[in-house]
């Protein structure tokens, strides 16, 4: 009995331990996490909701498919004031209220067989995700939606 305490104590010790380093690891890892957490919405759904929160009188500045500083001000402002819980954050409670339907982000869906390509709020091409005319807006299209209404980039080649 004395020896199971003994084992007892040790398998303590190394919890106690291994939730010491635990918090000093997440420290280092830190950046990502936050990243992946934000990027759950893809940058046309920000897009959207920046415009959407510009339009009902919670300025976030000019939208730009990130949530910075602005924004999530504008967000928690929005969440006050529409009874709904503060985070500061895009969620789905969020997205309903402001009337924004989510645009799938490619990645998360696996049974697309559709090409997506991407098009700008004000120009006439589509382009390929990473091409330099994305920098300003970037709203995700299918290729046969596109190629009905836009032409292609001549810098990209989508
Ligand atoms: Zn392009």
């Amino acid at each position: 009995m004395k020896k199971f305490k003994q084992v007892l104590s040790q398998i303590m010790i190394i919890i106690c331990l291994s939730s010491f380093i635990t918090p000093e690891a997440a420290e280092f890892t830190n950046l990502p996490i936050v990243v992946t957490v934000q990027a759950a919405y893809n940058k046309a759904t920000i897009y959207d909701v920046q415009e959407a929160l510009n339009n009902a009188g919670y300025d976030c500045g000019t939208p730009d498919g990130v949530v910075g500083k602005n924004t999530k001000t504008s967000i928690r402002k929005y969440q006050k004031d529409n009874d709904l819980k503060v985070t500061g954050t895009i969620n789905k409670t969020l997205l309903k209220m402001l009337g924004i339907t989510v645009t799938k982000s490619s990645s998360s869906n696996s049974t697309k067989t559709e090409a997506t390509v991407y098009i700008t709020r004000t120009g006439s091409k589509y382009h390929r995700s990473g091409c330099r005319y994305l920098r300003q807006s970037k709203i995700s299209i299918s290729l046969t939606e596109a190629k009905k209404n836009y032409d292609p980039c001549s810098v990209c080649r989508p």
